[in-house]
């Protein structure tokens, strides 16, 4: 049996996959808020339920909001920001007892897309996901390639081109990311972004 977990910055949600990855349960909890430890326990719990409702010992991956230092198995993580910086990696396999894989969350979608039997003949897959910001995974012969800072693949904190800008109109507004970089494709691409754009042209929300 393969667990599935997606940690979110509201909420974290078990899926459970049979060895022909068909989905056979899932369970969503809140994301506790302020302490590592009953994180941890959270994870520990919903991995307990599973492993006794399928009588095994499942193997465990956890989809991340944020950027995987493999090399130190820490996370950046500022939707959960107990988690941040800290070994999640290595507390995770403690707690639970089994090898445990973390990866970011669009790399893990893209990674699945990937997979699936349509695109499992293209050697690259650039999966992008347009939300509260624009993220991104590249998977190259269907493994991620996340580079050495574990960023590739997040276009949006690429710089918006002069075409791109020239596109928007002469009104288009510059603004400043999160990141501190200016014009990321993220401020104009994602839904706030669609909100800023139409609210400097109309002067509306
Ligand atoms: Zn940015």
């Amino acid at each position: 049996m393969y667990y599935g977990f997606d940690m979110g910055g509201t909420k974290i949600e078990l899926a459970v996959f049979d060895n022909e990855l068909n989905q056979v349960w899932q369970k969503r909890v809140p994301t506790p808020k302020d302490d590592y430890q009953t994180l941890l326990n959270t994870f520990l719990e919903l991995t307990q339920e599973a492993d006794e409702k399928f009588n095994c010992q499942g193997k465990v991956g956890v989809g991340v909001p944020g950027i995987v230092n493999h090399a130190e198995g820490t996370v950046f993580t500022t939707n959960v920001p107990t988690a941040q910086y800290k070994p999640l990696i290595h507390d995770l396999a403690n707690i639970l007892q089994r090898p445990v894989k973390v990866e970011n969350d669009a790399n893990c979608f893209a990674l699945s897309e990937a997979w699936d039997p349509d695109f499992k003949r293209y050697p690259t897959v650039l999966g992008l996901i347009l939300g509260t910001g624009v993220g991104g995974g590249f998977i190259i012969n269907g493994k991620v390639l996340s580079g050495k800072n574990g960023i590739a693949g997040e276009i949006g904190h690429m710089n918006l081109s002069v075409r791109g800008a020239k596109l928007l109109g002469e009104k288009v507004p510059e603004i400043t990311c999160g990141c501190g970089q200016i014009a990321c494709f993220e401020t104009y691409l994602s839904g706030p972004g669609f909100e800023r754009i139409y609210s400097s042209f109309t002067n509306e929300k």
